[in-house]
């Protein structure tokens, strides 16, 4: 939030249920503030039923816009008017747009957020080298699964518990994208150059996913979605294969990017560092923690 801000400010914020624990907010403000903007961006959490004429009442710009979290992301794509093709790839949006004559322009940023944290904390991956292995079939698997088929993966292999939802995602993605069982994780593991865990198990509180990390080649990178903890079982896991690791806040961060940038009509300011912000509020020692 800006320190000066007037009745002509530019309101943005982010929607989910729950919504509490959400680091935009932090993220979002500090931009603005570092950059003097007369802006705003607030969490809302209205009731899920709620979430459809929350949206509809914004119509006409009364603000610019609205990332989406759990449990919104697939109603806020199916309420736009217009999709971009990377929310339609997903078959979710993270990013609603909120244009002055009405329209709703829904986006995904998930996928460009991803690709970032690798190229932050795994300089050097290259996407198109080899397999990509994903973790989990729910929105956070499809952009991703989306976002490295259009990065040039030779192919991408979706690993669910519930092996319908990740014959769906390779159905709807097409060729080069295929569907296993997590049971199959060894034999997916044994060629990749990335594996993804957009499951939410490893979240604070959650069950633990049980892969053999161990059948990974030696330069394979391995990502878990999840940023709390920041360092999940699944990373320490990783670690301790001596594989190189990118985590979920990396992403949330990469994410943060091009919504500022929408919302406001500016790129976010270079000098502040979020990620100490956000490892500050997550109540980490940032000398530990910091990667990029
Ligand atoms: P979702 O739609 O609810 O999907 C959850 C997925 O996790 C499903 O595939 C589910 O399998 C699987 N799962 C849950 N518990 C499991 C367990 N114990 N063992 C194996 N699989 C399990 O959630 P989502 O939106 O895709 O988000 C997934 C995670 O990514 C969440 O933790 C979310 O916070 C995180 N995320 C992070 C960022 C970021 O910027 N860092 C961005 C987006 C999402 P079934 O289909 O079998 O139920």
């Amino acid at each position: 939030m800006s320190a000066s801000l007037t009745g002509g400010a530019k309101v943005a914020g982010v929607v989910g249920a729950p919504v509490r624990h959400s680091l935009s907010p932090l993220i979002h403000n500090a931009w603005i503030e570092a950059l003097g903007l007369d802006a705003v961006y607030a969490p809302f959490s209205p009731p899920e039923a709620g979430f459809a004429p929350f949206v509809q009442g914004l119509r006409g710009g009364v603000i610019a816009g609205l990332n989406v979290t759990l449990p919104f992301k697939e109603q806020a794509l199916a309420l736009a008017d217009a999709p971009t093709p990377a929310a339609q790839a997903a078959g979710a949006a993270n990013l609603l747009l909120f244009a002055a004559d009405g329209e709703i322009i829904a986006d995904n940023t998930d996928g460009t957020g991803l690709l970032s944290a690798f190229a932050r904390q795994a300089p050097g991956f290259d996407p198109a080298a080899a397999p990509v292995v994903i973790l989990g079939a729910g929105g956070a698997a499809r952009g991703a699964a989306a976002a490295f088929v259009a990065a040039g993966a030779p192919e991408v292999l979706i690993l669910n518990r519930t092996l319908a939802r990740a014959e769906a995602i390779a159905e709807r993605l097409g060729r080069g994208v295929r569907a296993l069982g997590l049971d199959q994780a060894a034999h997916a593991f044994a060629g990749a150059g990335a594996v993804i865990n957009a499951t939410s198990a490893g979240l604070s509180g959650q069950g633990e996913l049980d892969v053999p990390l161990a059948a990974t080649p030696a330069g394979c990178v391995v990502m878990d979605m999840v940023y709390k903890p920041l360092i999940t079982p699944f990373l320490a896991k990783a670690q301790a294969e001596g594989r190189r690791t990118v985590d979920g806040l990396a992403m949330l961060i990469g994410q943060a990017v091009p919504s500022f940038t929408a919302f406001f009509g500016v790129a976010p300011p270079a000098g502040v560092d979020v990620r100490a912000l956000a490892l500050k509020s997550l109540g980490l020692n940032e000398r530990i923690w910091r990667r990029c």
